[in-house]
């Protein structure tokens, strides 16, 4: 069962929390109206207290006012006696209405009466004595005893009013009590909840920070686990491209070879049928190496110019041994509208017909397997071609019809035992039909035979333009230079096949095992290039020419030669100071090409030397050798000055053994630069110059010789700055 998500679980908490919180605010907010309700009802009881208090009071003022008046006669007691009377009754009326209507009981009742009696009776006795002047009248009323009786009377009802009031002070305080307790536990258990949702939204983020730090952690060992592998798929992939290439390059050069010897028309029909069957393996061996790209989404598409008709029988020519054996019937057919010469990716075009046919046969037993091409639309430049791929054979079931184009998909379980494979053919070809914007579909019915379609467009190329590039190309090919070169090669079967290529060529070349000798080599005597193998015993190819560029200080060019197909092995070569890079198998034009390219570079170094000093003889005397020649050419930039300036010296002061000795010195100085011929007559008549000689004439010899000589030092200094060294 799925584990459920930690996340909707803190989610769910949250609400929860959010209502519990919601809740207990709730019944805080009730537990404060509380609260301020019973603070109201004991304000207002106090109040009854004190009116209850007051009364009393007034009913012993009055009373005594009174009687103190009658009995004393003096009147003056009766000041505001009145009005007090009269304020009694407002007081009872106030007090009554401090009480609730449903807690005014009897008692209230008859306090309220007996306030009313008593202020009648007290009336009665202020109206006899103050404005009848009846002090007897009001003496008899006094002694009545009532007035004694009311206000007895009056206390009792209060004192038991009290009373009552006392129990409802009680129920108010411990009403207060109550809720005050209750506010404070819900206070208490918000608290706790608040430091409980605290702790655990801390813990929560604490522990995610946590995992977030292992996961980071993860993510980066296995980044670091994908870049070794990803540098060891690398690796393994050059490993095998060298390991392929090399015996490919053996057989395509060897059937080149094969194909200029004396053959008869069937001969040269299959050597013509083994080369571009090879040439055809060895795209697809790039294929496979590409097969990263793929995934990767960096796969290029190439456009070159290609005829349908030879690269439909070459694909063919392939599968011919296999349709032999099973003794099935082949046919291709390409409809008569459709261009033969197109323009874009054969490669990849041969790698999905390739991969069509390769499953049409395997899965034929009897029967046929049939290629049919036809036109659907063509314009100027552009014309989109269907290619019917039909056999016999097996078939396939509709529902798997739709999942064979799928990686790792076959149609049948049983299908890698009976037939072997993998699966990943189809899905190859439908990316890289996808990749041309082109379609493929398939119409099959198990037992009868299926039929793939597929739909491309190509360009078709401007064909001015293609006989313009053909003559260039061929102008390029005549403009070698007689040179010298240095092969450096360990393989036997290649050493074979490019010393067949330089012979067929006519070009001087030495041989040598690895880059040890040819640095060797390079220290004997001069060459024009040198064509380097990278893998060699010994010295590889990387580290003799960091040798001959940093040591021995040589630009002379350097041609790479290698096995290797993968990207940024050229760039390599050239950071190293490589000159070019070719990649094996080797295509005869292009080397060839190249070769001629670099030697025209460096033949057109000599001729502007040539202008005014000849080499032959220093070339002589160095035997080739580089180092020695550099010298030589030093040491005139050297001496030639300083003996010119000391003739000149020795002419002005007329020092005839001088001059002598130095135009001597100086024949041979200049004859190192084959300038003996030229400057020979001049230095000879210096030389037997003697005090009847003019020195105007001297002069005259001298100038000419300076003049040749500066011609010759800005040559040399051309010469020592050049490719040659
Ligand atoms: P593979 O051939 O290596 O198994 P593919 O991707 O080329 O892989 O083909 C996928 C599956 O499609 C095959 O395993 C097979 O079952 C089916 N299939 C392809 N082409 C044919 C065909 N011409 N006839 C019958 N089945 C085919």
């Amino acid at each position: 069962m799925r584990k459920p998500d930690i996340r909707y679980w803190v989610l769910w908490l949250f609400l929860l929390g959010i209502l519990v919180i919601v809740f207990l605010q709730v019944i805080s907010g009730y537990n404060i109206t509380r609260l301020l309700q019973g603070n109201r009802s004991l304000a207002s009881e106090m109040e009854v207290q004190n009116n209850l208090r007051k009364l009393q009071n007034d009913v012993l003022i009055i009373d005594t006012d009174l009687k103190g008046a009658v009995i004393t006669g003096n009147k003056t007691y009766l000041t505001g006696v009145e009005n007090k009377i009269k304020a009694l009754q407002t007081e009872a009326v106030r007090l009554n209405q401090s009480i609730a209507p449903h807690q005014r009981t009897k008692e209230l009742k008859t306090l309220q009466l007996l306030i009313q009696e008593k202020s009648h009776f007290s009336y009665q006795i202020l109206t006899a004595f103050e404005k009848s002047n009846n002090e007897e009248a009001a003496l008899r009323l006094i002694n009545t005893g009532r007035g004694k009786l009311l206000r007895d009377s009056i206390e009792s009802a209060i004192v038991q009013l009290e009373t009552l009031r006392q129990n409802e002070l009680q129920t108010i305080v411990s009403s207060i009590e109550d809720t005050g307790k209750s506010a404070r536990l819900w206070g208490l258990v918000i608290a706790i909840i608040a430091l409980l949702a605290v702790i655990s939204a801390f813990w929560y983020i604490v522990n995610q920070g946590r995992q977030q730090q292992k996961m980071i952690t993860l993510l980066n060992e296995s980044d670091k686990r994908n870049k070794e592998v990803a540098n060891m798929k690398e690796q393994f992939l050059a490993n095998m491209s060298h390991e392929i290439r090399t015996p490919m390059n053996a057989i395509l050069g060897f059937t080149n070879l094969l194909r200029r010897t004396t053959l008869n028309t069937d001969q040269r029909q299959y050597v013509q049928n083994i080369h571009s069957a090879g040439e055809n393996l060895l795209a697809l061996v790039n294929d496979i190496l590409d097969l990263s790209k793929i995934e990767a989404g960096m796969m290029s598409l190439e456009e070159t110019r290609f005829s349908l008709h030879s690269l439909m029988s070459s694909v063919g020519a392939m599968f011919s041994e296999k349709i032999k054996e099973k003794d099935l019937k082949f046919t291709t057919h390409i409809d008569k509208e459709v261009p033969d010469i197109l323009s874009g990716d054969a490669v990849r075009l041969t790698q999905i017909l390739v991969n069509l046919l390769s499953n049409a046969v395997k899965f034929t037993e009897e029967g046929k397997v049939e290629v049919y091409v036809s036109l659907l639309t063509q314009t100027d430049e552009q014309v989109r071609i269907r290619i019917c791929i039909k056999d016999t054979g097996i078939g396939i079931s509709s529902q798997k019809q739709q999942t064979i184009f799928e990686r790792f998909q076959q149609a049948e379980t049983e299908t890698t035992r009976r037939f072997g494979g993998t699966g990943l053919g189809l899905a190859i070809v439908k990316q890289l039909i996808t990749l041309q914007h082109g379609t493929i579909d398939v119409k099959s019915k198990p037992g009868e035979g299926s039929e793939f379609v597929v739909e491309l467009s190509y360009n078709i190329p401007d064909m001015a333009q293609l006989y313009a590039a053909a003559l260039t190309e061929q102008e390029e090919a005549v403009s070698l230079q007689k040179i010298t070169v240095l092969i450096a090669e360990d393989n036997v079967m290649n050493q074979q096949l490019i010393t067949h290529l330089m012979k067929s060529w006519d070009i001087d070349y030495v041989l040598v095992n690895s880059g040890q000798e040819a640095v060797n080599e390079l220290k004997k005597r001069e060459y024009s290039l040198i064509l380097m193998d990278i893998q060699m015993p010994e010295m590889d190819g990387y580290i003799a020419t960091h040798v001959i560029r940093n040591e021995m200080k040589l630009s002379i060019p350097i041609i790479a030669m290698t096995a290797h197909a993968m990207a940024g092995e050229k760039e390599k070569c050239l950071q190293l100071g490589m000159n070019d890079y070719v990649s094996k198998p080797i295509k005869e034009t292009i080397l060839y090409n190249m070769i001629g390219r670099h030697a025209q570079q460096v033949a057109e170094v000599e001729e502007l030397i040539l202008e005014h000093i000849k080499l032959d003889y220093l070339e002589q005397l160095s035997g080739g050798d580089k180092t020695f020649k550099k010298q030589i050419l030093e040491q005139f930039l050297q001496q030639a000055p300083q003996e010119l300036s000391q003739l000149q010296t020795a002419i002005d002061t007329g020092a005839y053994d001088a001059i002598k000795q130095t135009a001597h010195s100086l024949k041979s100085t200049v004859g190192y630069m084959g300038l003996a011929d030229e400057l020979y007559p001049f230095l000879t008549r210096l030389e037997q110059a003697a005090p009847s000689t003019q020195t105007t004439a001297m002069n005259h010899d001298l100038a000419y010789v300076k003049a040749k000589c500066s011609a010759a030092f800005s040559e040399v200094e051309d010469l020592l700055k050049s490719a040659v060294f």
